[in-house]
């Protein structure tokens, strides 16, 4: 097995006008990295790519990356010369490594956009190095920019950033740097292809976690509400957890909280996502080991829900009770306004009677 580091760079239409759906990003560079099983680099890779949907690079594109449309043009060749080329170059074994989650996905939409076959099939397991140096320094959810991790290291090089195969070779020198027997088992998972139908769902183990992919729903409600997202189990023995916070949204992620007898307090996360191939919806589930105070939150939160529904219920029968009020006096002053005008043509009426 091999290591391949990946990176990309891309362009994107001018204007949303021209955008093909299909093809928000068109790659214009792929850069890799190639590392042996002990991280020994064994080659690199380097193609520009010509591009054939958006023809001129943005601004943005051009000063992030430095390349002209004209190198493009002159040094460039054909995406699906270029991919076929990759391809052949990774090799049957290899896992992928990346800087942040989404290269390996705009490559695989890319090739779908070019009719090139997608060669890897769900769950496609990746490790995203940017997520594994949190991990090592303790920063959570915190994802730092590659230069910035770079410095940290006092990787010293006179390689630029924002060029794919440079910033592959940065990003292969920083996971040289992580703790592989630590860290390695914090995997990540490609969301471009996701189980096609409920026999291809699983639930994945990590040392801390479990995580759950669903297949796909044409609605959030259906994605939601589908009954094998709900499971909550023990992260440890598979067990039912006892629920003592039933799923609750907080309007943007689902929650609950759980008990195992044997291994303790869980937590439970669901997560609505947009399937990136088709056009729908899947949610991925999370549940992790936590602590009293982790419980006490989950709670206060829920709380913390349910008090705002009751205040927002409580203010929308205030308004309609308001509106209703309003209405009412506006009859009332118009009932008074037809009663004085009819007493007063009585009172004519009487008058010219007199
Ligand atoms: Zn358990």
């Amino acid at each position: 097995m091999n290591y391949i580091v990946l990176d990309l760079e891309w362009n994107q239409a001018a204007y949303k006008s021209v955008e093909e759906e299909d093809l928000p990003f068109e790659i214009i560079e792929i850069g890799a990295v190639k590392m042996d099983q002990n991280t020994n680099i064994l080659g690199e890779f380097q193609r520009l790519i010509r591009p054939q949907v958006y023809p001129f690079l943005v601004r943005r594109t051009k000063q992030l990356t430095g390349w002209k449309d004209k190198d493009l043009d002159e040094k460039g060749i054909y995406f699906e010369d270029a991919c076929a080329e990759f391809l052949k170059w990774c090799g049957n074994d290899c896992t992928f490594l990346v800087w942040g989650g989404s290269d390996l996905t705009q490559l695989e939409r890319n090739m779908a956009y070019f009719d090139i076959k997608i060669p890897w099939k769900y769950p496609l397991k990746y490790l995203d190095v940017q997520k594994l140096y949190a991990l090592q320094e303790g920063e959570g959810k915190v994802r730092r920019s590659l230069d910035v991790v770079a410095e940290r290291y006092e990787l010293e090089s006179d390689r630029p950033f924002h060029h794919a195969v440079d910033d592959a070779w940065y990003t292969a020198q920083i996971f040289k740097r992580i703790d592989r027997k630590k860290y390695e088992d914090y995997y990540s998972i490609d969301y471009y292809n996701i189980p096609k139908n409920h026999f291809e769902e699983k639930t994945f183990s990590f040392p801390t976690y479990t995580k759950y992919v669903s297949r796909q729903f044409n609605l959030k409600e259906e994605a939601l509400n589908y009954r094998g997202a709900r499971e909550f189990r023990c992260r440890v023995c598979g067990r039912r957890l006892k629920k003592l916070v039933p799923w609750f949204s907080d309007g943007r992620t689902y929650m609950a909280l759980g008990e195992c007898p044997s291994h303790g307090l869980m937590k439970g996360h669901i997560r609505l996502k947009i399937a990136e191939r088709f056009q729908g919806y899947f949610v991925v589930r999370t549940v992790r080991s936590c602590t009293e105070e982790d419980a006490d939150a989950i709670r206060a939160k829920k709380e913390g829900v349910q008090q705002k529904r009751k205040d927002r219920r409580r203010r929308t029968s205030q308004k309609k009770r308001e509106a209703r009020e309003a209405e009412n006096a506006k009859k009332n002053i118009l009932q008074r306004e037809t009663k004085t005008k009819d007493t007063a043509k009585k009172g004519t009426k009487k008058g010219e009677n007199v």
